[in-house]
């Protein structure tokens, strides 16, 4: 239970103790670095605040995910961390092979075979209150889960949609 507390030269702001950043944070102020973290080009000085339920209470943001894939720099492809992703997708590597793949013929200048087939799927998904759709060019269902998990921020559920709970597999992917 976060308890709060204010100072008495500041009545009016609330204060808590963070456990994560080990600081006295005004609320306001973990709202702002949640919704920072959380946000595009988020700065590394924040990646604490990144998966905070508490920074996300703060912010008003309900459900949100705690995926342990959630931001993380890792190709869904291969599932290897990546310190740079190509369209923010995959790591080099894979990206490199895909190409080849593409053009049929890799650096040696033969067909590559062991390359997977690259298909358009579609997933739906519920991200918090609001039912998604996402599709990609990958090369497995799975690539594309893991993409998902990786790239949404709100709290995910598979296989969900209004008045349908149950879900065949076959019918979750597009
Ligand atoms: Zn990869």
């Amino acid at each position: 239970m976060v308890e709060y507390f204010t100072y008495p030269e500041l009545p009016d702001r609330q204060f808590f103790r963070c456990d994560r950043r080990k600081a006295s944070l005004q609320v306001t102020a973990c709202a702002g670095m949640w919704v920072e973290a959380n946000g595009k080009a988020a700065p590394e000085r924040l990646d604490q605040c990144r998966n905070c339920p508490l920074g996300a209470k703060h912010a008003g943001v309900g459900e949100i995910s705690l995926s342990p894939l959630r931001g993380m720099s890792i190709c869904a492809r291969c599932e290897q961390g990546a310190t740079r992703l190509v369209r923010k997708h995959l790591c080099i590597s894979c990206y490199n092979r895909e190409r080849e793949f593409l053009k049929g013929r890799n650096a040696r200048g033969s067909a590559p075979v062991k390359h997977p087939q690259l298909h358009q799927l579609e997933i739906r998904f519920q991200a918090g209150p609001e039912i998604e759709r996402v599709a990609m060019t990958v090369a497995s269902r799975q690539e594309l889960v893991v993409a998902v998990l990786r790239d949404t921020s709100k709290h995910v559920t598979f296989a969900f949609e209004a008045g349908r709970p149950n879900l065949l597999q076959g019918e979750l992917f597009g």
